[in-house]
C-alpha cells in the first residue's frame, strides 16, 4: 500500500500514526538483524511523533501531506540531536547542532523518522562494504551486497522496515542500490533539491532523493523535499511543479532514445539487456516511440567522474583534521604535535576507499597536474553534456538500465577496485549532465535478483520521468510476478 493510501486511512482514522509506526518498528526488530539497513533506530522519537499526529488528527486539526509516514534517512543527512555518522569512524560521535533542510521539510510535512540508515563511508562505494559498521544485506538474497552507497535506504524500503527513505547520488548511490534491491529509486536534477546538511561528497555532483516502493510515493516526497533553498546558493528557485497530478498525464507519443552505447556496454550481463529492451517494447505498446541514440561519450563518465568525484572529496574532507570535530587521535608519543595529530587523527578516522579517493584527489588537483587531470576531466564532462544535449534535441527521454548486473557477492570485488567502479558505469553521465533520473524495477534474473532500468530525463523534466516510469510500473507490474523472497515484503 502507497503513501496516498495510507494519508486517507491515517485521515479516516482507520489506523492511527502510533500503529504505523509500531509496526514498522516491529518488522525492524524482526529483519533489521539479517539486513543491518539502519545504524541508528530513534524508535522513542518516532513514536513522540507519531503520537503528536495522531493527536493533532483527534483535536480536529488539518494534517500535512506526509501526516503519520515512517521515513528513514541515510545516515549523510544531518539531524539535530541525532548521531550523524556517516559510516565513519571519523564522525562516529558527530551529533548535529542542526537539520537538513530535506529531514526539515518532511518533519514539516508530519513524516515521522524511524531511524538512520547505512552507507558506505562517506558515500564512497557500490556496496555498502566500506561501512566503518558493517555492511547491509540485500533482502532477496542475504548473501548480496544491497548496492551502494546508499544501500542501507535501499533494503529498508525492500523489506519493508519503512514506506520511503531518502539517499544520496553522486554517481549512481540512489539509483544502483534502488536497482539491486527491486524499488524506486530518483535522482533529482542537480540543484532541484537542497543539499544544505547533506555531509558533502562530490559537491557538483551530490543530489538527494527518494527510495520507495512505487513511482508514486517518490512523487509524494519530491514533491516535499524540492524547491529554492537560500542555504544552499546552487538550488534552483524554479517553482515545483504538481508531480502527483503528472503521474496520470497520457504517454502516447512521447519519444524513448535507447542509448547504444550502454547497450553494447562491456560487462552488461545479457539478463540485464533482455529485461531492459523487454521493457522497451512495453513502452513502445504504450505508445511511446523508441528511438535509437548514439551518446558516444556515455563510456567515459567513468574515468571522468573518478578524476572530479575524488577531487571534490578531497577538498570537502580537508575539514576533519582533528581539531574542529570528529575523531581526533589521542595526544600519545605518535601525535605530539599539530601535524602528527592531523594525521593520526585521519589515518585512524578514515578507512581505505576514502583514504584512497583522498590520495588520488589530492593527486590530481596537485601543481603541474590540475591541467592533465582536473582541468581535461571537466572538458570531457562538457563533452558528455553536449552527448545528452544533442539526444534531447531528438527524443524527450533516454532508457538504459540502471546497472550492468544484478546484486553481487560480498567481497566479490575486494581485491579490485576497478570492477567495483564499474557498476557506476551507467548512472555516472547523468550526474555529470545534472539530469534527473529514476531506476524502476523491470524484472528479475534467473536467481531471482531484482534487474532495474534506468529513464533519464532533460534538466528539471522530473515530472515527466515520474509520469512514464508510473505508466511503465502499471502496466508491466513487475512486482505482481515476483519470485518469493522471505525478507522482502
Ligand atoms: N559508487 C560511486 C562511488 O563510489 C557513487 C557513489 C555515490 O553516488 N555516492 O563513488
Amino acid at each position: 500500500m502507497g503513501i496516498a493510501e495510507w494519508r486517507g486511512k491515517l485521515q479516516r482514522g482507520e489506523v492511527s500514526a502510533r500503529e504505523l509506526t509500531d509496526r514498522h518498528l516491529a518488522r525492524i526488530e524482526s529483519v533489521d538483524p539479517t539486513v543491518h539497513a539502519f545504524l541508528e533506530v530513534t524508535a522513542e522519537r518516532a513514536r513522540a511523533d507519531a503520537d503528536r499526529i495522531d493527536a493533532a488528527r483527534l483535536a480536529g486539526e488539518s494534517l500535512p501531506p506526509l501526516a503519520g509516514i515512517p521515513l528513514a534517512i541515510k545516515d549523510n543527512l544531518c539531524t539535530k540531536g541525532i548521531r550523524t555518522t556517516c559510516s565513519s569512524r571519523m564522525l562516529e560521535n558527530f551529533v548535529p547542532p542542526y537539520e537538513s533542510t530535506v529531514t526539515e521539510r518532511l518533519w514539516s510535512a508530519g513524516a515521522v523518522l524511524l531511524g538512520k540508515t547505512n552507507l558506505d563511508e562517506f558515500a564512497m562505494g557500490s556496496s555498502t562494504e566500506t561501512s566503518a559498521f558493517g555492511p547491509s544485506r540485500n533482502p532477496w538474497n542475504p548473501e548480496r551486497v544491497p548496492g551502494g552507497s546508499s544501500g542501507g535506504s535501499a533494503a529498508a524500503v525492500a523489506a519493508g522496515e519503512c514506506l520511503a527513505s531518502l539517499g544520496s547520488d553522486t554517481g549512481g548511490s540512489i539509483r544502483q542500490p534502488a536497482s539491486f534491491c527491486g524499488v524506486v529509486g530518483l535522482k533529482p536534477t542537480y540543484g532541484r533539491v537542497s543539499r544544505w546538511g547533506l555531509v558533502a561528497f562530490a559537491s557538483s555532483l551530490d543530489q538527494i532523493g527518494p527510495f520507495s516502493t512505487s513511482v508514486a510515493d517518490s512523487a509524494e516526497i519530491l514533491q516535499v523535499i524540492a524547491g529554492a533553498d537560500r542555504r544552499d546558493s546552487t538550488c534552483l528557485t524554479t517553482a515545483v511543479p504538481d508531480y502527483r497530478s503528472a503521474l496520470e498525464q497520457p504517454v502516447k507519443g512521447l519519444r524513448v532514445g535507447l542509448i547504444r552505447e550502454c547497450f553494447e556496454a562491456e560487462g552488461l550481463d545479457p539478463q540485464v539487456k533482455a529485461s531492459v529492451l523487454a521493457a522497451a517494447a512495453q513502452l513502445e505498446q504504450l505508445g511511446c516511440e523508441l528511438v535509437d541514440i548514439s551518446c558516444p561519450r556515455f563510456n567515459d563518465g567513468i574515468a571522468t567522474y573518478y578524476v572530479i568525484a575524488p577531487s571534490e572529496a578531497s577538498a570537502n574532507l580537508a575539514r576533519y583534521d582533528g581539531v574542529k570535530y570528529g575523531l581526533r587521535a589521542a595526544a600519545d608519543a605518535g601525535a605530539d604535535n599539530l601535524a602528527m595529530m592531523t594525521a593520526r587523527s585521519r589515518a585512524e578516522g578514515f578507512g581505505d576507499e576514502v583514504q584512497r579517493r583522498i590520495l588520488i584527489g589530492t593527486y590530481a588537483l596537485s601543481a603541474g597536474y590540475v591541467d592533465a587531470f582536473y582541468r581535461k576531466a571537466q572538458q570531457v564532462r562538457t563533452l558528455i553534456r553536449q552527448d545528452f544535449d544533442r539526444a534531447y534535441e531528438q527524443v524527450d527521454l533516454l532508457l538504459t538500465p540502471t546497472s550492468p548486473t544484478t546484486a553481487f557477492r560480498f567481497g566479490a570485488h575486494a581485491e579490485d577496485p576497478l570492477a567495483m567502479y564499474l557498476a557506476d558505469l551507467l548512472t555516472i553521465p547523468a550526474n555529470m549532465a545534472g539530469l534527473p533520473a529514476i531506476s524502476v524495477p523491470c524484472g528479475f534474473d534467473d536467481q531471482g535478483l531484482p534487474i532495474g532500468l534506468q529513464l533519464i530525463g532533460g534538466v528539471l523534466q522530473e515530472a515527466r520521468l515520474l509520469q512514464l516510469a508510473h505508466h511503465y510500473e502499471q502496466a508491466a507490474a513487475v512486482m505482481a510476478a515476483r519470485p518469493s523472497a522471505s525478507l522482502v515484503v
